[in-house]
């Protein structure tokens, strides 16, 4: 019992230290090791160089199915659930490989990073507890993000049907 939580102690930093330095909240990193809240702090400083933010996660289910968040989501999870069923690695490992490679795609693609690593956490509970769900799009088949308990029969995504707020400037509005 010993030797073998050092050995996974050794693998729970290393996994804190990815965490970090994609970019996750201290809640994340106590969810996912079992490190205590003094040395994650302490890990964390050491990282970044700063005090871990403090408070709650202001994410609510909601922002997954604004319109930006949602193609920025969708296209994270889709990454996620091609590792998940093609691989045995658990969960987090596929969180930080799909989060990677969601960070390739944008930079090639040269656009904004939406999507932080502690949204895509919690966009992964929200999907294990049924509060999202990924449908596929009427038009283009591609899955997307949606609320569980909306009626989704024709779902038509954010990219087949942009809205017409989005990419206007202000000066059109006033
Ligand atoms: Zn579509």
């Amino acid at each position: 019992m010993r030797e073998k939580s050092l050995l996974s102690e050794a693998k729970q930093i290393q996994l804190a230290t990815d965490l970090i330095k994609l970019g996750a909240r201290l809640q994340v990193l106590e969810a996912n090791t079992e490190l205590s809240r003094e040395r994650l702090v302490r890990l964390y400083k050491e990282i970044k160089g700063v005090s871990p933010p403090k408070g709650m996660l202001p994410y609510s289910e909601d922002w997954f199915t604004s319109w930006q968040p949602n193609v920025h989501s969708s296209l994270f999870i889709n990454i996620y659930n091609f590792i998940i069923k093609h691989t045995n690695i658990y969960p987090i490992d596929a969180i930080i490989k799909s989060y990677k490679l969601y960070l390739e795609h944008i930079e090639i693609n040269r656009l904004q990073r939406v999507l932080s690593l502690t949204r895509a956490w919690t966009l992964v509970r929200f999907l294990e507890s049924k509060v999202l769900r990924v449908i596929p799009c009427t038009k283009c088949k591609g899955n997307f993000i949606v609320h569980s308990l909306e009626i989704h029969s024709n779902h038509v995504c954010g990219l087949c049907n942009i809205p017409s707020r989005a990419g206007k400037t202000k000066k059109k509005v006033a």
